[in-house]
């Protein structure tokens, strides 16, 4: 299948990436995020793992700022997302090694202005490629607020194979510039 061949190709990369790049690069987007969502008052955002861009600084620094921040936390039989409040001092491993609060706190899809979205792959149609089990699809499904993906440059490919249950994203943020007409 098409989109595994990409995923596999996307994690190896990934999997290469020194820790300085990622530094750079987590820094680069921490700060486009930081300067794109100044009138929210809720975000939802991925707590990274796997080489993904780094998104600790950024989830402390919404803190600081006082913007209430939502992570989600995997159910691994039905495959969905539970948005739960979450603070930095609150974490505790879950699912797939993913951090996650120690207790759920469920926040409504629709008290959430932002979700800040990651992925394996994006295109510049606006369109994700995820880890293959549809986690985010069934989240957004529901979601009415604003999709900001967020990868590395070298992750936005020109098209990616995509279904009908898949939703485009909004924007789309990497260490470079903001993707956004798509
Ligand atoms: P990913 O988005 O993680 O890359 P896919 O888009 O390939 O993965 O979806 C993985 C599986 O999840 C698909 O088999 C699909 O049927 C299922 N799925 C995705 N979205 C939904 C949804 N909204 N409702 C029910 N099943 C879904
Ligand atoms: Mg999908």
């Amino acid at each position: 299948m098409c989109k595994d061949i990409i995923r596999d190709e996307m994690k190896s990369k990934r999997k290469a990436l020194s820790h300085d790049f990622i530094e750079y690069a987590s820094e680069k987007i921490k700060n486009t995020v930081l300067n794109s969502i100044k009138d929210a008052k809720c975000v939802m955002i991925y707590l990274s793992s796997f080489k993904e861009p780094d998104t600790f600084a950024l989830f402390k620094e919404l803190q600081n700022r006082g913007i209430k921040t939502v992570v989600p936390v995997s159910d691994t039989t039905t495959f969905t997302i539970t948005p739960s409040l979450a603070t930095n001092d609150d974490l505790v491993k879950g699912a797939y090694g993913i951090y996650e609060p120690k207790s759920v706190v469920p926040v409504s899809a629709s008290d959430i202005d932002i979700a800040l979205i990651p992925g394996i792959a994006f295109s510049k149609k606006g369109d994700r490629l995820g880890f293959g089990k549809g986690y985010y699809d069934r989240f957004l499904s529901e979601f009415r607020g604003t999709k900001i993906g967020i990868c590395y440059d070298f992750q936005m490919l020109s098209d990616i194979p995509v279904s009908s249950h898949d939703v485009k994203m909004d924007y789309i943020i990497t260490e470079t510039r903001i993707y956004n007409d798509f």
